[in-house]
């Protein structure tokens, strides 16, 4: 049995991305191991500080995708970050433990803040967000974290963070976790550019309508060299295939399909017909049950409310120990 830490930033409706990636592990995983999920509301600030009532709107957005896809509140323990400030007393210690030379070199937050065009405006919690989320894994001593690929440099990080403070403070309170990769880790937006992304705006939400995801679809990117149905068609690099790779339960039809894309002779139009359907079909009764969900805002509100109690209580302990590894225990 592993202790599982995994969450997501309340930026946004969760999307396919966050399915393939993460959620559908998520569901697997939690009848036989201790699963916590975190809504992680304080790093969603680091990047969103002056629009805290989208932070807000978006945890209940994001526990509903949770109850929509299948994670089972009495067998995961859901919670808000900014209301364990264990967490927030961990990473001050952390902080301590790692240079910033350090966290500007992480491959992840070099890529998002240059995508988020960070250059003297990169707020300085943005900078050690991946600090932040060492102390949530550690918190709760998770051995095993569920992530997409473009998580894995900041659970590297948690690692050395984890070697550091054992070796400096002459103790094992703090256990090491490993990332758990998907066999889809990094699904690419609809603009074929890079990873999807709440906050890029390349998504398809689980909870979007049957028209929308018609609409997005249409207008995805596809090969820009296939101009006419005759033209051959390049399978790498085209979001709809990737798409279709993630999700067509059909692995010899999908096989069959892209040689003839390959081959020329096979539209745009045909081959995104066929993502919809299977879209449609897998995301449907997702977004009923989540219709479902919604009926009952307070059932909502009251789960988050137990999982944050349950959340506090181990954190708590965890920080008791860390503190007395610290010489910190002075009453
Ligand atoms: P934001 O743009 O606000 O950072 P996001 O779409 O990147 O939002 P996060 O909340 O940061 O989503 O990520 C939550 C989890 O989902 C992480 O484990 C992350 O690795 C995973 N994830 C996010 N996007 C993808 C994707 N496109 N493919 C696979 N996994 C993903
Ligand atoms: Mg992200």
């Amino acid at each position: 049995m592993s202790t599982i830490l995994t969450g997501d930033r309340p930026t946004g409706p969760l999307h396919l991305g966050h399915y393939v990636g993460s959620l559908k592990q998520r569901v697997k995983l939690q009848s036989d191991n201790e699963q916590f999920i975190i809504i992680a509301d304080q790093q969603a600030l680091t990047d969103n500080a002056t629009n805290p009532g989208k932070v807000r709107a978006n945890i209940t957005e994001v526990a509903l995708d949770y109850l929509a896809v299948g994670i089972d509140p009495t067998k995961s323990t859901i919670f808000i970050q900014s209301l364990v400030p264990e967490l927030s007393e961990l990473m001050m210690y952390y902080l301590n433990l790692v240079t910033v030379a350090r966290l500007q070199r992480n491959p992840t937050v070099k890529d998002e803040i240059k995508q988020r065009g960070f250059t003297d405006s990169l707020p300085a919690g943005f900078l050690v967000y991946p600090v932040s989320q060492a102390a949530d894994i550690t918190a709760f001593k998770a051995d095993l974290v569920p992530v997409g690929e473009d998580q894995v440099p900041v659970i590297e990080q948690t690692i050395e963070i984890v070697r550091r403070f054992n070796t400096v403070y002459h103790t094992e309170v703090l256990v090491e976790p490993k990332a758990l990769l998907s066999k889809v880790s990094r699904l690419p937006g609809t603009d074929g550019q890079g990873k999807m992304s709440k906050s890029v705006g390349n998504v398809i939400s689980l909870k979007d309508s049957a028209d929308e995801i018609r609409n997005k679809v249409k207008n995805m990117y596809t090969d820009p060299g296939h101009l006419r149905v005759e033209d051959p068609g390049k399978v790498e690099g085209n979001p709809v295939f990737a798409y279709l790779d993630a999700f067509d339960p059909d692995e010899q039809g999908l096989a069959e399909l892209k040689e003839q894309y390959q081959a020329g002779g096979l539209g745009d139009t045909k081959v995104k017909e066929r993502l919809v359907e299977i879209l449609l079909a897998e995301l449907d009764p997702i977004r009923k049950r989540r219709e479902a969900a919604a009926q009952d805002m307070a059932a909502v509100n009251q789960m988050l409310q137990d999982g944050t109690v349950k959340a506090r209580a181990v954190a708590g302990a965890t920080l008791t120990q860390v503190r007395a590894a610290m010489q910190l225990d002075y009453f």
